[in-house]
């Protein structure tokens, strides 16, 4: 197959195994990189017969990848992403964003592919200016417990844009907000799989602070279809792209409650140091260049989550 590939790493983790099969269903050979720290062969393994499809298990960090044939994309996924993940990772998160994204446009260069780093709409911070546009700087804390996450993806994007400015690099930097769906991990710490697996076990949902902090969620097929029109364009970004529905954390644990029928009660703890109060983007400029919006409802993007969550629980429990 002479189709030049795209490489994908961070490819076995939540959002990186749906993109590797976004590709492929749109006949794109695709390289998964992953080291599996906190992602898992189980999410890549329906795609290792697939014609097309190659895994390979490294670190971004260590030496740089020299996969063989042409490559017309590199997307930049690897690294932890998760709170959780990311305190029990904290030099490996850093180094993933610095070195591996290093590697990853260094590769992207030597084989003239178009490069997209998957950055978060972390690096807005705990933001000043409501909803958050790509023109924001932030409001971020350099030392505080999310820095190592939120820097190390401010770094990646001045890095990105560096090698796209002064030597010509064909890059572009997508701006993820909170997405959901399939295959996050139930521990993961973030708020929709938390509560989904509370309400499937009947367990009390826990709800950080007065629940009254937002996020905007936006489901996984709707946030791929977003990396891939910015990865088609020629937009080096940085462009936003999440959902535009805005649900307090307490919103969230209630209409999981209803959706899956649950009789679990909401249990408030202490609200963790520098979570941010809101977080909404300003899709604007996805919607008027990609002509990109999300088209997947937020009950419905739920059900289909709680239905894949419940499915793995039957599973869990007859094994
Ligand atoms: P995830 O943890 O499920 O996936 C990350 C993957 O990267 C994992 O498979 C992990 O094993 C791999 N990885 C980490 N360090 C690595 C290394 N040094 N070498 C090779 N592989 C490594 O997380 P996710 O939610 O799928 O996030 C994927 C990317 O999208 C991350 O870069 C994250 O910052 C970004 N992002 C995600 C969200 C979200 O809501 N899910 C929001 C904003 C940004």
């Amino acid at each position: 197959m002479n189709t030049p590939a795209a490489i994908v790493t961070g490819g076995a983790g939540f959002l990186g195994s749906h993109l590797c099969e976004a590709l492929l269903a749109r006949e794109t050979p695709v390289v998964c990189v992953d080291n599996l720290v906190t992602g898992d062969d189980a999410n890549i393994a329906h795609l290792l017969e697939r014609p097309g499809f190659r895994f390979l298990r490294r670190d971004v960090t260590s030496p740089p990848l020299d996969p063989r044939g042409p490559v017309g994309l590199v997307f930049h996924l690897a690294s932890a992403a998760s709170p959780v993940d990311y305190r029990r990772l904290p030099i490996e998160t850093l180094r993933a964003g610095s070195e591996g994204t290093l590697h990853a446009l260094r590769l992207a260069e030597r084989k003239g592919a178009r490069f997209v780093l998957a950055s978060t709409s972390e690096v807005y911070g705990d933001p000043a200016r409501h909803p958050q546009p790509e023109s924001y700087w932030g409001n971020v804390n350099p030392i505080g417990p999310r820095s190592v996450y939120d820097e190390a993806k401010r770094y990646a994007e001045a890095l990105t844009e560096a090698f796209r400015r002064d030597r010509g690099a064909r890059t572009a930097i997508v701006r993820i907000f909170n997405t959901y769906g399939p295959r996050m991990r139930a521990r993961d710490g973030r708020a929709v799989p938390t509560f989904i697996r509370q309400a499937l076990a009947g367990t009390p949902l826990t709800v950080t602070g007065d629940g009254t902090q937002t996020r905007s969620i936006c489901h996984v097929d709707d946030t791929v279809r977003g990396i891939l029109a910015l990865a088609d364009s020629a937009h080096p970004g940085p462009m936003n792209i999440g959902g535009p529905e805005e649900t307090t954390m307490l919103e969230l644990a209630e209409l999981i409650i209803q959706l899956t029928g649950s009789r679990s009660r909401i249990r408030f703890l202490e609200r963790p140091e520098d979570d941010p109060a809101v977080r909404r983007p300003d899709t604007a400029l996805a919607r008027s260049l990609l002509g990109w919006e999300p088209r997947v409802g937020l009950e419905d993007g739920l059900r289909a989550t709680i239905a894949w969550f419940a499915g793995r629980d039957r599973l869990a429990r007859s094994a």
